[in-house]
């Protein structure tokens, strides 16, 4: 048998960094300390920061008034950042606020500031319900959130304003392309930023290769990761052989046999700590 890993896979840049000022917060004692949302999408993960000491805090709560903060907390704001409400909030509490959104969110959020007090309306091209969008775009004001080539189609843009087009950091490169060929033909007067973060896409691309060559492929990731999900559609198109797996005690060893070509892939939210132990329970099992 031969394992072979995704040329890229797990923890991308933004979501190492929220782990890490996680557990370099941990270290505090005598002081309350909150996450705001799940610091990463995935539930072992989750569990591991309350053993450490983090409580995960509801951002409904926060601006309901009905969250337990208090003067002094900390709160780890997560690698997708929060909404400008929450922070104000955060802040008229008095806590002490780890921000930990990841650099490539915090430079939309600032070309948007910047470009709106220029006088330019914001074309925001993403998913409005996603969180960080909401995050992103609650720190602007005339901003229009369009999530595809139809709706954009369908928007009514004005020809004479200035438009400034920023877009989630996930966004698909193809759908984004499509969106900005008929923008630079129909409207002159966007500029365009592209903003989006390679580590999803460079994700799926590794898993594709991995995929065509392994007699078997498993993703490793929480089942409600979305990001995971989309690895498992990958790695399904290129072979039917492949499989979502959550952590070692879901593994399925009669998957497996001794001459098998195993390819490993995991989600930007799964931790190396879970992959390993996959790893070696296959190995374990076929002396590899
Ligand atoms: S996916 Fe990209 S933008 Fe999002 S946290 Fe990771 S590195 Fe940052």
């Amino acid at each position: 048998m031969e394992i072979i890993r995704a040329e890229k896979m797990g923890f991308c840049f933004g979501v190492k960094k929220a782990v890490e000022t996680c557990y370099e917060i941990a270290k505090r004692k005598n002081v309350n300390k909150y996450i705001l949302g799940m610091v990463v999408h995935n539930k072992d993960v989750v569990r591991e920061m309350e053993n450490i000491g983090f409580i995960t805090l509801d951002e409904e709560d926060i601006l309901e008034d009905k969250d337990p903060l208090k003067k002094g907390d900390v709160v780890i704001i997560r690698a997708h950042g929060t909404t400008s409400k929450i922070m104000e909030k955060l802040k008229r509490k008095e806590v002490e606020i780890k921000d930990a959104t990841c650099i490539f969110v915090d430079k939309i959020k600032e070309i948007l500031i910047e470009r709106e007090h220029e006088g330019d309306e914001i074309i925001f091209i993403g998913d409005k319900d996603h969180p960080e969008v909401k995050g992103i775009i609650s720190f602007g004001e005339k901003i229009h959130v369009l999530k595809n080539i139809d709706e954009l189609k369908e928007s009514s843009l004005d020809r004479g304003k200035r438009y400034t087009v920023l877009t989630q950091t996930t966004l698909n490169k193809e759908k984004f392309q499509e969106m900005k060929e008929y923008l630079e033909k129909y409207y002159s007067n966007a500029q365009i930023f592209d903003r989006i973060c390679g580590a999803t896409s460079e994700r799926q691309e590794a898993t594709r290769k991995l995929s065509r060559t392994c007699d078997i492929v498993i993703v490793i990731g929480d089942l409600k990761s979305s990001n995971s999900k989309k690895l498992l559609e990958v790695a399904l198109a290129e072979n039917t052989n492949s499989y979502l797996v959550q952590n070692e005690k879901e593994l399925d060893l009669t998957l497996f046999s001794e001459n098998m070509k195993v390819g490993i892939t995991a989600g930007a939210s799964t931790p190396e700590d879970i992959i390993k132990k996959i790893e070696n329970k296959i190995r374990g099992n076929f002396n590899v």
